[in-house]
């Protein structure tokens, strides 16, 4: 008898033979139009700065948490008990760490969270809101890349299904908003401004705040900008290849920070508290916000914050 992989192979091989090659450049065949239709579609528009910040402080501090720990691997069907352990660590000890470290300092910070991680470890929103300072948004269900889910109805449905979590979870409906991995599908930006998000963390155009432009026209959603040189990610995120030592790391947010501080502008930096909430790592972090609580008119804030008084 014929076996099901020759019957594919007489048949798939001419198939695919046909197929032509993906172009690697298409953006090299579009004219000047559809260009602009595609850098457009969500981009930058007026700057959000302020003269001063609240009580004349010279710069504004906003610090952030993606409590991903798990979801990501969830999500991508990894599903090894180590890789999965590595984000229960977030849960674990990262987060109870990173909560004693802000309140050694008496600063807030906003946490980003997949749903799904909320109802892995229910403890950790109330352990969070008890502080009374800090900010919950939104950051996916279970943390799905959206360019790869390409799916406008199921983005939709993941997104409400984000929300109405967190809004249970927390007591009141999130205001802010930050992709899965940053990441934008082409139908994100009309989802949020559906959703009446206050504001967005997932683009880099300035160092500023500024409002969202969606094909041009204002959405009046406030962007409050990330980079990967202010991410922890980069540098501790992988198994090999990471920085051997976070001091190296604190340089740079220190540097990062200080300058923003000259400028009088604003210092957004993402963590993950399976990332940062190692002991060494915290250790860095710890020296870092002395450093910027050592300067004074440093105006720590949550993103929720920023995103009110620069768009008042
Ligand atoms: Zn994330």
């Amino acid at each position: 008898m014929r076996s099901a992989l020759s019957i594919a192979g007489i048949f798939c091989i001419p198939l695919f033979a046909q197929q032509p090659a993906p172009n690697p450049l298409p953006g090299a065949k579009l004219g000047i139009d559809q260009i602009k239709e595609q850098f457009f579609r969500v981009s930058a528009g007026r700057r959000l700065k302020p003269k001063s910040w609240p009580n004349g402080a010279r710069v504004a501090v906003a610090l952030s948490f993606d409590v991903d720990n798990a979801t990501s691997s969830l999500a991508a069907g990894e599903l090894g008990a180590n890789d999965l352990s590595r984000g229960e660590y977030g849960a674990l000890d990262g987060l109870p760490r990173i909560l004693r470290l802000l309140d050694k300092y008496d600063v807030p910070a906003s946490f980003f969270i997949p749903a799904v991680s909320d109802l892995l470890h229910p403890r950790m929103i109330p352990d969070i809101l008890a502080r009374g300072r800090h900010e919950i948004a939104v950051h996916g269900w279970i943390h799905e890349r959206l360019p790869v889910l390409n799916d406008e109805a199921e983005e939709r449905r993941l997104l409400h299904q984000a929300i109405d979590s967190l809004t249970k979870s927390m007591g009141r409906r999130p205001v802010g908003y930050r992709a899965p991995s940053w990441a934008f599908s082409r139908f994100t930006m009309q989802q949020l401004q559906e959703a009446g998000f206050l504001y967005d963390s997932s683009l880099m155009a300035s160092d500023d705040a500024y409002e969202i432009l969606a094909g041009g026209k204002p959405t009046g959603m406030v962007e409050v900008p990330i980079e990967w040189i202010v991410d922890d990610y980069p540098y501790f995120g992988g198994t090999n290849g990471s920085l051997p030592s976070p001091d190296l790391v604190l340089k740079i947010y220190k540097s990062e920070f200080d300058v923003a501080y000259d400028e009088g502008g604003l210092f957004v930096l993402t963590m993950h508290p399976h990332v940062i909430g190692h002991r060494s790592r915290a250790a860095a972090l710890d020296a870092l916000i002395a450093h910027m609580r050592s300067r004074p008119g440093v105006w720590f804030a949550t993103h929720e914050q920023v995103a009110r008084y620069v768009i008042r």
